[in-house]
């Protein structure tokens, strides 16, 4: 459906009558046509006019027919299954292990985390916040140590997973499973409907980045020395940790544990947990992923205002990310943070959540 035609149909919902609406939105009616007039379905509050394809887009539905075989991509189940083993022998290393190797480890999975959520996500794919260079730079570095693809690539994949959630358009679709929605998209090819929506996008602003765009041509050689070199080099360099430990544990281990949590929000937080914003939306809030993920498992408020910069109705409950953006924006790092206005989350919890707001 053309853009044009979605704006229609999305501001028709605050007029009183619903008439024009000829093909109803996906999981509307589940909800009573009458709720739905007064307020406009997707775009809630207009508090980041600049950028619109990160939303759901509830018209695209998947087209009829059996599904595409499965393409296995063979490199990546290889290193992948590698990178677990290493891991796995990594846990054995651990007490063994001298403390500050752990504690590097550690720290290494804060900042390759922070990569992620404070950069990958909430910057650059939806622009919740704006960051100036040094913190940019920062972020940068963080989102290469992290190795989940570079950020435009990134940014490109999860826009679509938000705008097309759930239908074989998005990278992930949870409907797939645990598994596929996990760690499975990364080991086969893409399914058309990924490349074919994804292509759609505007990602101008991403091309507009230097910074993005210079990450993205050096990725390889910098992702080896951000991810691999360096993360074993300075246990073993520093404080003479055995070249095996510090591969296995402060490497291996720990970025596999970055993968398998960031992993969580895709596969738990799509499946296990309530829906109090939107009920009509697969994603959850899961406070356990939200433990180990930096704060971005309150996916069901995420999916319904992805706007937010705290990715939750929140700010520093459970949520490491957002206090350090906050903190960032103390030291006049991070400005123009998005936040969702009280009044717009109680109408939507009241509209179409699932009743399990304290709230409600
Ligand atoms: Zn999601
Ligand atoms: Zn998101």
């Amino acid at each position: 459906m053309p853009a044009h035609m979605l704006q229609e149909i999305s501001s028709s919902y605050t007029t009183t009558t619903t008439t024009t609406i000829t093909a109803p939105p996906k999981g509307t009616l589940k909800n009573g046509g009458e709720k739905l007039e007064k307020t406009p379905l997707y775009l809630g509050e207009d508090i980041r006019p600049e950028m619109k394809d990160d939303i759901y887009d509830p018209s695209y539905q998947d087209a009829e027919g059996p599904r595409p075989k499965l393409e296995y991509v063979w490199r990546n189940i290889i290193l992948m299954s590698l990178l677990h083993l290493g891991a796995l022998y990594g846990i054995t290393l651990v007490p063994t292990c001298k403390f500050y190797t752990l504690l590097c480890a550690y720290v290494y999975y804060l900042i390759s985390v922070l990569g992620i959520t404070a950069g990958a996500h909430r910057l650059w794919s939806h622009r919740t916040y704006k960051a100036r260079l040094p913190l940019r730079l920062f972020l940068i570095f963080a989102d290469t140590m992290a190795f989940q693809n570079d950020v435009y690539e990134w940014a490109r994949d999860h826009r679509t997973h938000h705008k097309f959630s759930e239908t074989h358009a998005d990278p992930h679709n949870s409907r797939r499973g645990f598994f596929f929605s996990h760690v499975g998209w990364l080991l086969v090819r893409k399914h058309p409907a990924v490349k074919e929506k994804g292509g759609t996008l505007d990602l101008s602003d991403l091309k507009a980045e230097k910074l993005v765009m210079f990450q993205r041509r050096y990725y390889k050689p910098a992702v080896l020395l951000m991810c691999f070199i360096l993360p074993t080099l300075v246990p073993w360099f520093f404080w003479g940790e055995t070249f095996l430990h510090s591969l296995c544990v402060a490497t291996f281990l720990r970025y596999a544990i970055v993968l398998n949590v960031t992993w969580l929000v895709n596969s738990a937080a799509h499946l296990y947990g309530y829906r109090p914003y939107d009920k009509n939306i697969d994603s959850r809030e899961n406070i356990l992923v939200s433990l180990g993920a930096g704060g971005e498992g309150f996916h069901n408020y995420h999916h319904s205002f992805p706007y937010d910069y705290s990715a939750s109705e929140y700010r520093w409950h459970i949520n490491f990310t957002t206090f350090f953006i906050d903190c960032m924006a103390v030291l006049g790092l991070a400005y123009d943070r998005k936040k969702v206005s009280k009044a717009a989350v109680l109408a939507r919890i009241k509209r179409t959540g699932d009743g399990s707001h304290k709230s409600a």
